[in-house]
């Protein structure tokens, strides 16, 4: 074993950058190759179709099931010159992946042969068998009828030889069972909820679309030390494993130059991200080591989800070409950052982005405030849905360790955009609002150009921060589906624009009644907006005395799926029933349990039946060594003294690991799910932390020729150059 594990050290850092095929055209020529979009729903639909499909996408019409035959076979055309041999329904069932089952295009020809065929009729709707993804209870083995439905909103692509048609899924009785189907029931009624709010400063506006711009962070693995490490294999981190001396604290490898493996396998991930679509912009190192960053150009929310899980995917395959393997966990290694994903979220219009930074007319900037302040009021109200979304057992090792936002919600808006609000809370007179735009900066080195100041400083801190155009809320971990969230966050910003329009549907004078509500508004939740260190010890405190609640644990925190004022909300927008969320608390909860049971069963693996046979062993040398220093007359204070602490140490991991055993044993005679999640939490978890200590402490005793995986040395770089 151990000699293997030098090999695999040193295979992985002889390893070079593969030689990546660039395409021989440029990125805006292969740009959704492999995509069924506009462009080629023109070629190879018949006009009427093509009107009334793209009717579809840009205005939401109803679908018109008589078009699905004449679409699907323009769909099947068009793949079939491009290879494909299959097809599928792509859906996001509620686990962390995607789901595909692949069916050939073939059919008999009644001559005997076979001809590719593809009908309306299997675009439109399939059945997958719903008892087999998670349901919460909604489906029962015995009637398992479950359907997926075409979204046309999210154009068919071609993966290999397969077209995937983006579908939602839901059972039989109709109640959802994706991340998809309340997603497109959320932006509907933040379409319909804003564009009303929009008339009052613009009657032309016709629909509201919510823009998502996400940011994904990963770290990448050499393959031979993963494979060498059975908790990344099985759980995605590092159960344990001793802090290298170096890892983070020199601040080197955020923004550092990109290792060349690294870059290669980015650069092969970009094209083949750019033929699907994803309009992939950004990439850098990030804070930890192995750690990176990937974002493209924000888009339409729904079909940026849909990118976002095709991109993890998508990287996840890339990656073995290049000789590693990517770790979407939230906390992969203990001591340094874990990786998070940034939702970037604005509304817009036909006429522009609405959380666009102030202009210069007091109308524009009066909707605008409008917009911000009508945001914050959701944040504030709704603070424990945003909350509920981000929580999983997972995503639980990051927050609040000064890597990611603490576990208190609260807004950044900056100095400026603060300061109007405050004026407007103590204003008497009309003259609500003046902004201004970006102020030039002129530097005392005249060969640098004047910078454009932006009007808001940036803040990492922030949980919800407005950044110019969009907020910014970087709660969210970087494994899980980010859908979610923006069920939540359309819906409750929905909300709140329908409690404004029906105010101001019965106002007289609809101007003043705006700026009346406005000024209500930031009296009555300007305690969500902090500008300061929400890192800070003070903060909170300070969030305490303005009764801002810190995040309960995940257990908790799911909770807030059942609460009647959240179920209430979600039924006036006609997002979830209160049948759907109390499934998918179940789902959470069952899930918290079942990774915490597997991240144990893992641990008492790794323990049993490798580290402690390694200390065993290695303590069977030093005691032959004592005893034939002694023999032979000579000291032996080093071998008696590591002897002791290793032997001491191996009763403590077996002492921690027997227990762990019975916790886990006494854990399956718990019936209720939020009871179990609540003992894993407390028993489990908190054996699983005290066992790490010690095995970490046996770690730095144990030869390292004896020890049986790899260690964070060896892990964190192994891709540093
Ligand atoms: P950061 O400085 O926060 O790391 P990045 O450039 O990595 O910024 O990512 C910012 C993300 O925000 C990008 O995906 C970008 O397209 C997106 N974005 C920019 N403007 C908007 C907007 N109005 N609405 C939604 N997303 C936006
Ligand atoms: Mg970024």
């Amino acid at each position: 074993m151990s000699k293997l594990r030098f090999r695999v050290v040193e295979t992985a850092f002889k390893k070079k950058p593969v030689a990546v095929a660039v395409p021989a055209e440029r990125p805006s020529e292969y740009f959704a190759k492999y995509v069924f979009n506009k462009e080629k729903m023109f070629r190879y639909l018949p006009s009427k179709v093509y009107a009334k499909l793209t009717d579809v996408i840009d205005n939401g019409a109803p679908l018109d099931r008589s078009i699905a035959d004449e679409v699907a076979a323009g769909m099947k055309k068009w793949a079939v010159e491009m290879g494909a041999t299959h097809y599928t329904h792509w859906f996001h069932p509620l686990t962390e992946g995607t789901a595909e089952k692949h069916d050939a295009f073939v059919e008999h020809d009644g001559k005997g042969g076979v001809m590719e065929e593809f009908t309306g009729k299997l675009l439109v709707q399939q059945e997958p068998d719903a008892s087999s993804f998670p349901n919460g209870g909604i489906r029962n083995t015995f009637e398992a009828r479950g359907y997926s439905a075409w979204d046309p909103s999210s154009p068919a692509f071609i993966v290999d030889d397969t077209l995937c048609i983006p579908t939602i899924f839901i059972a039989y009785t109709g109640e959802s069972l994706d991340y998809k189907a309340p997603l497109l029931k959320a932006l509907r009624a933040v379409d319909k909820a804003a564009v009303d709010v929009c008339h009052y400063f613009n009657p032309e506006v016709k629909k509201v679309v919510a823009y998502l711009g996400w940011e994904q962070e990963y770290f990448l693995v050499d393959e031979g030390l993963y494979a060498a490490r059975p908790d990344l294999l099985m759980t995605g981190r590092t159960l344990m494993g001793h802090d290298s001396a170096k890892n983070q604290q020199l601040e080197d490898h955020y923004f550092g130059a990109i290792p060349s493996r690294v870059a290669a396998f980015m650069k092969e991930l970009e094209i083949e991200a750019l033929k699907l679509g994803i309009p992939v912009k950004t990439r850098h190192n990030e804070v930890a080591p192995n750690q990176f960053e990937l974002a493209p150009v924000f888009e339409e929310c729904n079909l940026a989800v849909d990118h976002n899980m095709l991109i993890m995917a998508l990287m996840r395959k890339v990656a073995r070409n290049h000789g590693f393997r990517v770790l979407l966990h939230e906390k992969p290694f203990k001591g340094v950052n874990g990786s998070g994903k940034h939702n970037n979220w604005s509304l817009g219009t036909d006429t522009g982005i609405l959380l666009h930074a102030p202009g210069k007319l007091p109308e524009e900037n009066l909707r605008f405030i409008t917009f911000v302040v009508n945001t914050l009021m959701a944040v504030y109200r709704h603070n424990g849905l945003l909350k509920a979304s981000i929580s999983s057992a997972t995503n639980a090792h990051r927050l609040g360790a000064n890597e990611a936002p603490p576990a208190i919600i609260s807004s950044f808006l900056g100095k400026q955009l603060s300061q109007v609000l405050e004026h407007i809370e103590e204003s008497t007179k009309d003259d609500l609002v003046s902004l201004s735009g970006k102020q030039g900066m002129k530097l005392d080195i005249p060969q640098i150009p004047e910078l454009m100041i932006d009007n808001t400083d940036r803040n990492r801190t922030s949980p919800f921060a407005f950044t110019g155009n969009k907020f910014e809320f970087r709660m969210l971990g970087s494994a899980s589906s980010i859908s979610d969230t923006n069920v939540m966050l359309n819906t409750m910003v929905a909300d709140t624009f329908a409690v404004f329009a029906d105010r101001l549907e019965t106002a007289g004078d609809t101007e003043a009644e705006v700026k009346n509500i406005i000024k209500e508004t930031v009296k009555a939740h300007k305690r969500i907006i902090f500008n300061g260190n929400n890192y800070s010890e003070e903060w909170k405190a300070e969030a305490k005395r303005r009764g801002l609640t810190d995040a309960p644990t995940t257990v908790d925190a799911i909770a807030a799926y059942l609460n009647p004022k959240n179920v209430e909300v979600f039924e006036k927008h006609s997002v979830f029933t209160g049948k759907e969320l109390a499934s998918r608390y179940e789902i959470m909860i069952d899930r918290y349990v079942k990774t915490l049971d597997i991240e144990a069963r893992t641990m008492l693996w790794m323990t049993e039946r490798e580290i402690i046979p390694a200390a065993i062993n290695y303590q069977k040398t030093l005691a032959k060594t004592v005893n034939a220093k002694l023999a032979a007359g000579v000291s032996s204070k080093a071998e008696t003294a590591i002897l002791k602490k290793t032997a001491k140490l191996t009763d403590d991991a077996y002492v921690k690991q027997e227990k762990l055993a019975d916790y886990l044993s006494e854990a399956e005679k718990i019936a209720d799910g939020y009871e179990s999640a609540v003992f894993h939490k407390e028993k489990i978890k908190t054996q699983m932390e005290d066992l790490r200590r010690t095995c970490d402490e046996l770690e730095c005793n144990v030869s390292r020729k004896e020890w049986p995986f790899p260690t964070y040395v060896d892990i964190l770089s192994s891709v540093k150059y």
